[in-house]
């Protein structure tokens, strides 16, 4: 059984398509996906897809790229989590992202630290898993969670895409790894050298979708239901099977969000 760690099923793409997503998502032998939540304004949305099944979860915040869109506090995280308890299993996606700068520098980007720092501490004081996302920020990404997470922040570094060595912080610092289709691409040799390096308690996997489709399917629509091919890429790294990384990626799933993924194996 696999779970996709992280997707994007309230966006446009999958309008009035859920059912068939998760009918693919069960043939495809994927028991559970956590919707991300990338704007407070979309954050019913997400929650309302969490709400329609039981193996879909969400998470709660705010996209470092997102701009225009409504600022939220610490407190306001923390009551919306608490209040949507049994379904919202993150904070984020947070972190920074100085991939596109727009002609500002990285010192024009302290609005981006202080929204994250917002996040470290909702993650804080809930008790939740941070989804974190980094794009040619790794070194202030680091920090921050060191410094403001004061080594209780927890949670993942979603879609990687970085070095060994930032891998190798991450996980110093307790985090997961999760990665994407992009372990599939064949530029990427630095991913699965990761790929081969994390500990088998500290995987997960995901699709980003709608983004990054693995291949076969790249530059297509991606779907949670694709996430079997993402732990194929690591498996052949890591000399197992799929299915030895759709298991242990399942169970680190379950105790990073602690939830239960429902047990398909045993269903009626
Ligand atoms: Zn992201
Ligand atoms: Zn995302």
């Amino acid at each position: 059984m696999f779970v996709d760690s992280h997707c994007h099923l309230s966006f446009p793409d999958y309008q009035h398509r859920l059912p068939e997503v998760l009918s693919s998502m069960a043939e495809a032998q994927v028991v559970a996906a956590l919707c991300i939540c990338t704007t407070m304004e979309e954050f019913a949305t997400v929650l309302g897809l969490a709400n329609t099944a039981a193996n879909l979860w969400a998470s709660l915040g705010v996209h470092p790229d997102n701009e225009g869109v409504r600022e939220p506090t610490t407190a306001e995280l923390c009551e919306l989590a608490r209040l949507h308890a049994s379904k919202v299993i993150a904070i984020g996606e947070t972190g920074l992202d100085y991939y596109r700068l727009n002609g500002r520098s990285i010192a024009d980007m302290g609005w981006q630290r202080e929204r994250f720092a917002v996040h470290i501490q909702a993650a804080l004081q809930c008790d939740l898993p941070l989804v974190v996302h980094t794009r040619s920020s790794s070194e202030d990404t680091l920090a921050m969670l060191k410094e403001q997470g004061a080594g209780r922040a927890r949670g993942v570094f979603h879609c990687f895409t970085e070095t060994v060595d930032v891998a190798r912080a991450a996980l110093d610092l307790g985090f997961h790894i999760s990665l994407s289709g992009i372990v599939t691409f064949k530029n990427a040799e630095t991913l699965r050298e990761v790929a081969r390096m994390v500990p088998d308690d500290r995987l997960l996997i995901e699709t980003d979708s709608p983004y990054l489709a693995p291949v076969p399917y790249r530059g297509k629509t991606n779907s949670p239901a694709y996430v079997p091919h993402v732990a194929a890429a690591i498996a052949r790294e890591r000399g197992c099977s799929a299915d030895d990384v759709g298991r242990l990626s399942t169970r680190n799933f379950e105790t990073l969000f602690r939830v239960r993924v429902p047990d398909t194996a045993h269903a009626p």
